[in-house]
């Protein structure tokens, strides 16, 4: 899958190829699609939601730019996949789920891995995770209209939030989020990408 996903596509980060070269994709999809684990494509994952393409997981870690000292916010825990990924390269990372039935089999995947540096939070995202803010870095793994202001607020500055938001026509686009000074960000478009949609501000956790 690395190589014959990632390397080609010219994912070059070293940290994010180790670390899903050493992530067991198969180990976060149900025994249904155990077979289509490695396979360049989303997956289903349970409550009409997808794990992304590895190569989307790929590309979105390395757009943060990690290194090992960085603390890192995931909306979306999903699968736990994404979230394996970054407990692999940085020294915490702290995921919020609004589902709490995938949370619970996240935690259930992720719980016998032995990581330490990852906590798990039922919430509705918007909101972040202010008891631990700032934070490094932020994904956000679901597609929103606009950039949360929550988020925006709890990033380091110079912080970067990678994340895909839904411009004209609801096409979707990948965008790096930098955070300038107090008040200010800068958004870069990257690639169109399909991602399910966040659950709205203020929307119920399920
Ligand atoms: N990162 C995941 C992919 C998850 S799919 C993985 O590696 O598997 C997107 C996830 O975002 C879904 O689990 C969905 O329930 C969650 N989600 C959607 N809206 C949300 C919100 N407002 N707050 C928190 N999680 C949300």
């Amino acid at each position: 899958m690395v190589t014959s996903q990632l390397e080609v596509r010219s994912i070059r980060d070293p940290l994010v190829l180790a670390a899903m070269r050493r992530v067991p994709r198969h180990a976060f999809v149900g025994t249904e699609h155990m077979d289509e684990a490695y396979a360049d494509s989303p997956l289903p994952i349970g409550e009409e939601q997808t794990i992304s393409q590895p190569y989307i997981v790929a590309l979105m870690t390395e757009m943060l730019g990690l290194r090992a000292e960085l603390r890192v916010l995931e909306i979306g825990t999903g699968s736990g996949y994404q979230a394996a990924v970054l407990a692999e390269i940085v020294r915490e990372v702290f995921t919020v789920e609004a589902r709490v039935a995938l949370l619970d089999n996240a935690r259930r995947c992720l719980g016998g891995r032995g990581y330490r540096n990852l906590r798990f939070r039922h919430g509705n995202g918007w909101e972040g995770w202010s008891e631990f803010a700032p934070f490094d870095r932020i994904i956000v793994t679901a597609c929103a209209g606009r950039v949360p202001p929550r988020l925006v607020e709890q990033l380091s500055p110079d912080g970067v939030m990678v994340l895909p938001l839904a411009k004209d026509a609801g096409k979707q686009v990948l965008c790096r989020v930098t955070r300038i000074g107090t008040l200010g960000m800068d958004i870069q478009d990257g690639i169109p990408v399909r991602f399910v949609p966040m659950i709205s501000e203020g929307g119920a956790e399920e």
